[in-house]
């Protein structure tokens, strides 16, 4: 009985709720209430975690408990002027970072002007930072050119920024090239005239990313840096393991890639849980050292169930390995698609692979191509969205959340579905 209670507990249903149970068993998420025509405001003690479907890569809007605003990651793949790799949405109007800042602009809570406490990059790819070609118009506060983050700037004021590399961006060797060059000589800039704090993501602690509003209000809130760069959290007080053997002992070709040193973390307010770790792998391909499987460790280090997981570097191939999908048994998945390439088939198989985790979970994709779903089949039907901005709407106290599908072909962002309540996955005596 206690079993069946947690399960049922997981699924988000009360006891003798019958119609709930009916549409569990015809595959469905149970939803609770109407679709509003728009998404609430955000209210205090709420925390949402937008995932924006730009299009053009990852971008990921944060309104903490107490209304601290953190974006994570900023992609804008298609420089102006170039066809794009995937239709931007809205659409070809603006540039990502653009929509992006707009977006934040809309979504800022009630009363407040726009700015951002914190930026973080998982990573310096452009479909993570923006893009930067001779079309990239020119910043006014600075010499610099705008797409990305940098972009997202020139609207939003950000008072810190925390990636991979500062202050020197020589790991695993020093980084050059246009996009990143770029970005230095706009943090260079930021720092000299708006005080910008510049900082380098330390795997493990817990107190990098702190709520600077009211903390004292939300004493349950956390987020524990997980990786970067090849340091990996233990899962003891703020203690890392290196992942990546010298790297005078490895074959320059076996060097870890850009996107194996992304930024992971987790998140947490009271029992809710979350993940996300940017391009990072599990599944290294064949002939590759086993070290370039990130997941594990990580989830070694987590150790348990989480209640909502980003997939690994929008579902291509490598992420989502069976050893951590079964530790971290997410309820929700979030696949940042946006490339014809996401998700992989093989990928996609596994989020929805039984075996790994018996419970049930509900699949959430941001941009699922047409042609991408034909070469996968009738296993692209079973997710519960397959475009729109996918917003996680965590309840005050973590208890329980909802996630809401917002169009991403407008700008009005109409509410497309809603999902759950689901209650989180540590809460109740039980668990
Ligand atoms: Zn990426």
């Amino acid at each position: 009985m206690i079993r069946l209670k947690r399960l049922l507990r997981r699924v988000g249903l009360e006891f003798g709720c019958l119609l709930a149970l009916a549409s569990v068993a015809s595959g469905q998420t149970p939803v609770s209430g109407q679709t509003p025509a728009t998404l609430p405001p955000w209210t205090p003690g709420t925390l949402d975690i937008h995932h924006l479907a730009t299009g053009q890569g990852n971008a990921t809007f944060f309104v903490l408990p107490d209304g601290t605003t953190l974006l994570l990651d900023a992609g804008a793949a298609s420089p102006p002027g170039v066809r794009p790799i995937a239709p931007p949405r809205p659409d070809t109007s603006r540039r990502g970072g653009e929509w992006i800042a707009r977006y934040v602009t809309r979504m800022t809570p009630t009363g407040r002007e726009p700015e951002l406490a914190y930026a973080l990059l998982t990573h310096f790819h452009a479909d993570h930072m923006g893009f930067i070609s001779a079309q990239s118009p020119p910043s006014a506060h600075g010499d610099y050119q705008l797409a990305g983050i940098t972009d997202v700037a020139e609207s939003v004021p950000i008072r810190r920024i925390i990636d991979r590399g500062w202050p020197d961006y020589d790991y695993p060797e020093p980084l050059d090239n246009p996009s990143l060059a770029n970005y230095r000589r706009f943090l260079e800039a930021r720092q000299r005239t708006d005080g910008l704090a510049v900082e380098r993501f330390a795997a493990g602690r817990s107190d990098q990313i702190r709520l600077v509003l009211d903390p004292a209000a939300y004493p349950s809130f956390e987020i524990r840096n997980l990786h970067a760069n090849g340091d990996v959290w233990t899962g003891t007080g703020d203690a890392v393991d290196r992942i990546v053997p010298p790297l005078e002992t490895v074959a320059k070709e076996d060097w870890p890639r850009e996107n194996h040193s992304s930024l992971a973390f987790l998140l947490r307010y009271g029992p809710f849980s979350y993940y996300t770790g940017g391009d990072l792998q599990g599944v290294p391909p064949d002939g590759y050292p086993a070290w370039h499987d990130q997941e594990t460790p990580i989830a070694r280090a987590i150790g348990g169930p989480v209640d909502v997981a980003v997939t690994g570097h929008h579902g291509s191939i490598e992420p989502a390995n069976a050893f951590f999908l079964a530790t971290l048994r997410p309820r929700v998945h979030i696949v940042p698609a946006w490339s014809k390439t996401h998700p992989a088939p093989v990928v996609l198989k596994r989020l929805l692979n039984t075996r790994i985790y018996p419970e049930p979970r509900d699949i959430f994709v941001l941009e699922f191509h047409d042609e991408t779903k034909a070469t996968i089949g009738s296993r692209a039907e079973q997710v519960a969205s397959d475009h729109g901005h996918v917003v996680v709407r965590v309840a005050p106290g973590g208890e329980s959340y909802r996630v809401f599908v917002l169009d991403n072909r407008t700008e009005s962002q109409g509410v497309l579905s809603t999902h759950g309540p689901y209650p989180s996955a540590r809460s109740g005596p039980e668990n």
